[in-house]
């Protein structure tokens, strides 16, 4: 069973092919600049990598060249498009309509396209890549859509309702979603296999820690709450979002500096997080180098990234009465061993100890926490593609929308 992954972007696609039977990735691409002057495509395949200039005036293009690669010439591994069974789409936002993923069908995307307003750059892309891949690929191959929102479907009212006016939510479904949904199940889960427990005998907190980070609650198996919110801009800070603030911050500052509504919201999405307060770089490795150099504002806002963490993680515990687990993933959570060390550090009270030899020298999935620690501290790189590809290879095989949990 080969099983293409998409994940379109407003000018680029993402794609993985995965064979089933072994989960290995056969090839793997990344088309940018559709719809733009200079489009390249990176394929990679069978060890080696290729870069094309093309232009894609529409996904549709890059759809075809995506398949051209796989089909024909060195990159190549396919003899035919018929030997894909099955794709699964990467979609951001599902609101309140859908709490798993799910076989797409016409009443599927016309949801996904209605749910456009509380993701404007996010869905419409997705819904053109679920269209273009019906044209290229034909109706008769299934195409399930699994939503970043999904797995925080089950967090509880007092989770996600925010304290405005009601009607808010009545009438314009503002709430906390929560993002990152496909990451923190898949690390969730595989953390489990790792300690050689059921998840739902569990009380985690996976820390997704990237350009974009949020933390999550696993109770059980299940979000029960995450730091994200309506949007990605909210929770710990990261390297141009602001993350948590008081509100009024957002009304002072357009007032003082007469901002539009849009100007402010990218002040808050583009120049903030680590970016805004060292004033240096939004890239964790840049802030990590000047804090040890002695820089004080990348030192600044590193101590606030491990105090954020930190203060969620006991947040987190209290609201699951207890805690046997933390989990680092993302780009920061697998490679910074200082983000892991700091963030770790004085979290004793709650049973957590961690040993820095191990964080120092491991690689991979591992556990950095002292034998004697009654929490584990795991890294588990996290495989958003492959948990796609498990729930479209469930939902496919089963011929409807069946429970996906029964894929762990
Ligand atoms: P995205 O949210 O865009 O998917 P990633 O998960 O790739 O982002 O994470 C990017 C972040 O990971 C950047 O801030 C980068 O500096 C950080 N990062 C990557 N490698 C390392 C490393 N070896 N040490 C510290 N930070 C790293």
């Amino acid at each position: 069973m080969k099983i293409l992954v998409i994940n379109c972007g407003s000018s680029s696609l993402k794609y993985q092919l995965i064979d089933m039977d072994t989960e290995a990735v056969m090839c793997k691409g990344l088309c940018e600049r559709i719809g733009i002057d200079g489009g390249t495509v990176v394929h990679k395949a069978n060890g080696n990598a290729w870069e094309i200039t093309i232009d894609m005036p529409t996904h549709a293009e890059a759809f075809a060249k995506m398949l051209d690669l796989m089909t024909e010439g060195e990159g190549a591994v396919l003899k035919d498009k018929a030997e894909i069974n099955a794709i699964g789409h990467r979609v951001v936002h599902g609101g309140e309509k859908f709490k798993d993923s799910v076989v797409i069908s016409e009443e599927v995307i016309s949801t996904i396209d209605e749910l456009s307003s509380l993701a404007p750059l996010h869905n419409p892309p997705q819904v053109v890549g679920i269209r273009s891949a019906q044209k290229v690929f034909g109706m008769d191959v299934p195409q399930v859509a699994v939503f970043d929102t999904a797995f925080h479907q089950t967090m509880p009212p007092t989770a996600y309702i925010y304290p405005v006016p009601y009607e808010y939510y009545e009438k314009h479904s503002v709430r906390r979603y929560g993002f990152h949904g496909t990451s923190h199940k898949y690390v969730s889960r595989q953390a489990a296999k790792f300690l050689g427990k059921d998840v739902e005998d569990l009380k985690i907190v996976t820390c997704h820690l990237g350009n974009g980070s949020s933390m999550c609650a696993v109770d059980k198996g299940k979000s029960i709450d995450t730091t994200m919110g309506l949007t990605p801009l909210a929770g710990i800070l990261m390297g141009t979002r602001c993350g948590d603030i008081d509100p009024s911050v957002v009304t002072y500052i357009q007032d003082v500096d007469n901002l539009s509504s849009k100007e402010v919201n990218d002040l808050l999405n583009k120049k903030s997080g680590m970016l805004g307060v060292s004033g240096l770089s939004s890239d964790n490795r840049d802030i990590e180098k000047a804090a040890i150099a002695g820089h004080e504002r990348a030192a600044l806002v590193h101590s606030m990234l491990f105090y954020e963490i930190k203060k969620n993680i006991g947040a987190y515990s209290a609201a699951m009465n207890g805690l046997d687990c933390v989990v680092f993933t993302g780009g920061i959570g697998e490679n910074s061993r200082r983000v892991r060390k700091y963030t770790c550090r004085g979290l004793e009270y709650c049973g957590l100890l961690y040993d820095d030899e191990k964080n120092q020298k491991g690689s991979g999935e591992f556990d950095f926490a002292t034998d004697e620690s009654r929490v584990r501290a795991l890294v588990i790189p996290t495989n958003e593609e492959l948990m796609i590809a498990r729930d479209t290879l469930t939902l496919t095989t089963a011929g409807k929308a069946a429970d996906v949990e029964s894929i762990d």
